[in-house]
């Protein structure tokens, strides 16, 4: 069973009649054995129909309506078995909604170089056949993953199944709606942007209620319903004795399961994806939400604090994007700095809102504590230490005429201290390449405090993730050297500002 059950991938093969039908025969043959051969394999995600050869234009302006219109089909996988005229394609091309991968492989791994002859070359064409449909697509500009090697090759299967994932991602997204409760905190600039141009870019919505709204919800909330919730609770984590029943502030868990269950009533029946609240809009709450935000991240919805919704959707993405891998994403921010010129860190947190998804099997504890901001009931929030390893940040900011995705690969330590004064849950990195190249970095190019933290996606997914979306994307890693850094920046504003005035770039 496949981990995205409502998406398949179309396969479908290029090719022309000037080789006569026992040549076609042999494509169709071939493209069978590949698609049903990367189907069955483990690593990837979704379900591969194989949609045979086409051969002339009508076919391929066929495949591609057909592709655009069916709501499972999440991206295209194209493969030049032979050569196959590219003219042919301009029509259906043209008409393609959805994400392109082109498979540059052969169906032979070696050349038979003792019987090698012109029917083999004939047949084997893909090295002249997939530079012809390759120009066509950079003529059209069209933004798409190429993908080049042997099909059994376990780096060609694990690029193939990055992309399914982004291709995920950007299938959940289009149409989804998005949640805030309240509005903006006041005065933040990256937490703002355009709303409508996320729905062309990204195809969501951002809809706004009032805490009323929630209000309505949470009176529905019955003794029963918080009974049930907190015997969850007891059972899955470690809670502190003062928020045990009977304890001193059992009622402070109470109001964390109440304020549980009406959020996710609220966002069931509305058929949200991802939602932000903000400590500026409490009206009628006992206390922020901490341990529901952060109980509803590891259900899978989005979540951005202080009204960020650019952030909960980047984080949905994230968490489909690397659904079923395990190690979990989270709504993360860069909290503060270890500047000890031998060992630079960053500690990521938040106030309280942190998925626990990214523990892995460390003890998550219920505490609940005085916060300074929002003036309200202390919240009860989980605190807990993540497994060190290969993470990564990704933040989307609005630029003005484009959204902007940077990513930060980041090496997350291990447990190496205890923490008995701090409050909640925590992360210290080693950003790549070091902290005062990734700061420096992130922050000329404009990058948000809040991020989607992820120990599953990889810089590819997210990579085809901005293609599909046709996002600029900026990556900080091991090559990044600041100057190069700051001439795509400039690089990037002069093609977007062109873009944005010739709508031909
Ligand atoms: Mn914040």
């Amino acid at each position: 069973m496949k981990i995205y059950k409502d998406m398949d991938i179309w396969m479908a093969v290029g090719s022309q009649h000037l080789y006569g039908e026992e040549a076609l025969k042999k494509v169709a043959a071939n493209t069978g054995i590949i698609a049903d051969y990367i189907g069955e394999q483990e690593v990837i995600p979704a379900k591969i129909i194989n949609r045979g050869v086409l051969t002339t234009h009508e076919e391929i302006e066929q495949f591609c309506t057909e592709a655009s219109a069916d709501p499972r089909c999440g991206g295209v996988m194209l493969w030049m078995h032979t050569f196959s005229p590219s003219q042919m394609w301009i029509n259906g091309l043209a008409k393609l909604s959805k994400p392109i991968l082109h498979l540059h492989t052969q169906f032979n791994r070696d050349i038979p170089w003792e019987e090698i002859d012109m029917d083999f070359m004939n047949l084997n064409q893909s090295a002249h056949g997939g530079r012809e449909h390759g120009y066509i697509n950079s003529r059209m500009k069209i933004n798409r993953k190429v993908v080049v090697g042997y099909w059994k090759d376990e780096e060609v299967l694990s690029r193939i199944a990055a992309w399914i994932r982004a291709a995920a991602a950007r299938m959940d997204l289009y149409g989804a709606a998005i949640c805030r409760f309240g509005d903006n905190m006041r005065n933040v600039a990256v937490t703002e942007g355009d709303k409508v141009a996320a729905h062309i870019a990204f195809g969501y919505e951002v809809m706004g209620y009032g805490l009323a709204d929630l209000g309505e919800s949470m009176a529905t909330v019955t003794d029963g319903d918080i009974d049930s919730l907190i015997i969850e609770y007891l059972e899955t984590y470690t809670v502190a004795e003062q928020l045990k029943p009977g304890g001193e502030s059992a009622d402070s868990l109470r109001e964390a399961a109440r304020l549980e269950i009406g959020i996710e009533r609220f966002l069931v029946k509305g058929g949200f994806k991802a939602f932000t609240t903000t400590f500026e809009n409490l009206s009628g709450l006992a206390q922020l939400p901490g341990l529901a935000c952060q109980r509803l991240m590891a259900k899978g919805y989005g979540f951005g604090a202080e009204g960020d919704w650019k952030t909960a959707a980047l984080v949905r993405a994230m968490k489909v994007m690397g659904q079923g891998l395990g190690k979990g994403s989270a709504f993360m921010e860069d909290y503060t700095y270890h500047l000890d010129p031998e060992n630079m860190l960053v500690l990521g947190s938040h106030m309280l809102e942190v998925c626990p998804s990214i523990a892995g099997k460390n003890e998550v504890r219920l505490e609940c504590h005085p916060l300074g901001i929002g003036g309200k009931q202390d919240p009860v929030r989980m605190v807990f230490d993540v497994p060190g390893g290969n993470s990564l940040n990704a933040s989307i900011m609005d630029m003005g005429n484009r959204f902007r995705l940077l990513v930060n690969e980041v090496q997350t330590l291990d447990k190496f201290v205890e923490l008995p004064k701090l409050p909640v849950a925590r992360v210290p990195w080693r950003p790549l390449p070091d902290l005062k190249t990734a700061a420096e970095a992130w922050i000329l190019a404009g990058g948000a405090h809040h991020t989607g933290y992820s120990k599953d996606v990889t810089p590819e997914m997210l990579i085809d993730y901005a293609s599909m979306c046709d996002m600029e994307l900026l990556m900080i890693n091991e090559v990044t050297k600041i100057e190069e850094f700051k001439k795509e920046l400039k690089w990037n504003d002069l093609y977007y500002t062109v873009k944005a005035f010739s709508g031909n770039v």
